[in-house]
């Protein structure tokens, strides 16, 4: 496909309405256009598990070679993303500034698409190609979470979503724990028997300046930003307090022993102020750190020399689809497909990044499929 076609399909499906559980329009859209490739198309019913109105899609090319790979990116995209006006500005496309531009996650989509008519139109055999479009990601990772698994035969999965240059690979993100504590303290009249409460917002305050947060060590973080009380009047013991906050780690084990360290701390210090605590936490998604050495990075290197691309593989920051399905036993890395500043009105997607990364998604099918077997 040549740029200009490569350009109009971006801006078609970044001027199609989507958002996270409203993802039929392109889902339909995409549907079609497997098809017309020569795809068999299935959905699921993953929108069901949060409230969506459409599941996952999935194209399936059976191959004349060995050997399975996924590729995949999201339909959805962070709010403020209906009703985009794309502006080009010095071969950088941008939003008109009221918007989100929705490159995280298009330009992903779209240079998948772009790979797969080179790659057919090339007409060399391939291996089973697996494209999957999920939903819900943004809010969640749900759509991949809702993924049947035994439909895919792939163990290695080039995931087009992520920030930056064309060239770089995320082989890495962290975990997440979402942590809250709710405290329950008991009222009393602040003027005449303060002795008699149990103040929450202080004990909250107490656990708070004592926990260990921000960076803490170089792969792990904790923040805890979201805080209530439940006073509305100032002569009354606080008798409620809640906060809540995330935990991030690339490993799994400094993530849960933090964890168990928040629990154990905020229980003694609810103990120590007389005060009632309930924890909750919620795992959203693991770590995943694919070594370097990797056949999956080969493959993408090899893939990057032969279009004169800087190969670079770096840890990411976020969560992603692949958090999900690295857990499921696939090998999965992030390809950078030339946005940057995505989730805010200043999104960007640098043109010349944008069309190399079609060319990229051919040159990684093309390079995986040296390495398979005829069948
Ligand atoms: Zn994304």
């Amino acid at each position: 496909m040549d740029n200009e076609s490569m350009y109009a399909e971006l801006l078609e499906l970044i001027t199609t309405d989507s958002a996270s559980g409203k993802e039929s329009a392109i889902a339909r859209l995409l549907i079609g256009k497997l098809e017309a490739l020569g795809f068999a198309v299935t959905t699921d019913n993953a929108g069901e598990t949060f409230g969506g109105e459409c599941g996952n899609v999935l194209g399936v090319r059976e191959g004349e070679l060995d050997g399975a790979l996924l590729l995949c990116s999201h339909m959805d995209r962070v709010p403020e993303g209906l009703g985009i006006h794309p502006v080009e500005r010095d071969g950088v496309l941008y939003s008109d500034g009221s918007t989100i531009l929705a490159a995280d996650d298009i330009s992903g989509v779209c240079a998948i698409l772009d790979g797969l008519r080179r790659v057919l139109a090339a007409k060399v055999p391939l291996p089973r190609l697996e494209v999957l479009f999920t939903v819900g990601e943004e809010t969640g990772l749900y759509g991949a979470k809702a993924m049947d698994m035994s439909k895919l035969h792939a163990k290695m999965g080039y995931f087009f979503d992520s920030p930056g240059s064309v060239g770089r690979f995320v082989h890495g993100a962290p975990g997440l724990y979402q942590l809250n504590a709710e405290i329950t303290g008991r009222s009393a009249h602040a003027g005449n028997e303060p002795e008699k409460g149990v103040d929450a917002a202080r004990t909250m305050c107490l656990m708070l300046s004592t926990l260990r947060q921000g960076r803490l060590d170089p792969i792990s973080t904790a923040n805890f930003p979201i805080l209530r009380t439940g006073s509305t009047a100032r002569n009354v013991v606080c008798d409620f307090a809640s906060f809540q906050g995330e935990a991030r780690s690339r490993d799994v084990k400094r993530l849960e022993d933090y964890v168990a360290y928040f629990e154990t701390h905020c229980q003694k210090v609810a103990a120590a102020n007389g005060a009632g605590l309930k924890l909750s936490k919620v795992e959203n998604f693991r770590p995943f750190l694919v070594p370097l050495d990797d056949p999956i990075l080969a493959i993408a290197e090899t893939a990057c020399r032969s279009l004169n691309i800087k190969f670079r593989a770096e840890i990411g920051g976020g969560g992603m689809d692949a958090n999900i399905f690295s857990a499921q036993g696939i090998t999965c890395v992030g390809v950078a497909t030339g946005y940057t500043k995505n989730h805010t009105h200043s999104e960007q997607l640098v043109l010349e990044d944008f069309f190399l990364s079609g060319r990229l998604a051919a040159a990684l099918i093309e390079t995986y499929a040296q390495g398979c077997e005829s069948k």
